[in-house]
């Protein structure tokens, strides 16, 4: 199972996921926060088209995880199914997809080839979708937009090969930044964003519990309040035995494809 995410942060989130099998390649797409022009032309890039998508999962309904350009660009035809959790219904007709055939996930669904969990995160009023997605011996799993770790996470994300994690902002880059005290309030009080030292901190937990990821890919990361640099520096100083596992998403450009589980399903 390939993953690649496309875009990553406050401007647009999207990632691609991809399982050949059997001579068949099945495609999910997780959250649709770029234009549909855009994601349209970075989707042609990776050879598959909206229409071709076995799903998409939403995780929340925020503009960077769902454009307000679907309302008009979502197909009338052929439209992938949108898997959301049911306390997000009113999500697609508020955004404008009045065509968009939504697929309910409570706890699970088996979609294809796909076995895909979710479980609740807090963000904000509405909260956002954490993702767990295997196929054969390949897993995945998906955080972002949570404000802290909720228990329950730590059993969810056991055994995941590739992590996709929030990791937002640096909390003295944060408190020095000249955002509106109201503005940093919410980010960091556990209803809006993960820390650096918050994702840190959750891989350490699982590392502790025998369930390390092969890799952790950050996402998410806050133009002002983070850079890479920042977030590479964090995880030397302070889990230099995970740091090889690193990755960080782009905010703009696809990042590199990784690869979870054995080769043969990638
Ligand atoms: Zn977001």
């Amino acid at each position: 199972m390939r993953l690649r995410v496309l875009a990553s942060g406050s401007s647009g989130n999207a990632a691609l996921i991809t399982l050949h099998q059997a001579d068949r390649r099945h495609d999910l797409l997780i959250d649709l926060g770029l234009s549909p022009r855009r994601l349209r032309g970075l989707l042609s890039a990776e050879g598959v088209d909206l229409e071709g998508l076995a799903a998409v999962l939403l995780t929340h309904g925020d503009v960077d995880h769902l454009h307000p350009g679907w309302a008009r660009g979502w197909p009338s035809l052929l439209a992938p199914p949108i898997v959301l959790r049911p306390d997000h219904g009113a999500l697609p007709a508020r955004a404008g997809l009045s065509q968009a055939t939504t697929r309910w996930i409570a706890d699970e669904l088996s979609l294809g080839p796909f076995r895909i969990r979710s479980l609740a995160l807090p963000h904000d009023s509405e909260g956002s979708t954490a993702f767990r997605i295997d196929a054969g011996e390949a897993s995945v799993g998906w955080a972002t937009d949570l404000g802290r770790v909720p228990d329950p996470l730590h059993e969810f994300m056991r055994g995941v090969q590739v992590l996709g994690l929030e990791s937002n902002y640096d909390p003295d880059m944060q408190r020095a930044s000249a955002r509106p005290e109201h503005l940093k309030r919410r980010i960091m009080d556990g209803r809006g964003h993960l820390s650096n030292e918050q994702a840190i901190d959750f891989v350490r937990s699982l590392h502790q519990a025998d369930a390390t990821p092969e890799l952790v890919m950050l996402l998410h990361l806050s133009e002002q309040c983070n850079h890479p640099d920042v977030v590479r520096e964090t995880w030397l100083r302070q889990a230099p035995d995970l740091a090889p596992r690193l990755r960080i998403a782009d905010r703009r450009t696809p990042s590199e494809a990784v690869i979870a589980g054995p080769a043969a399903l990638a």
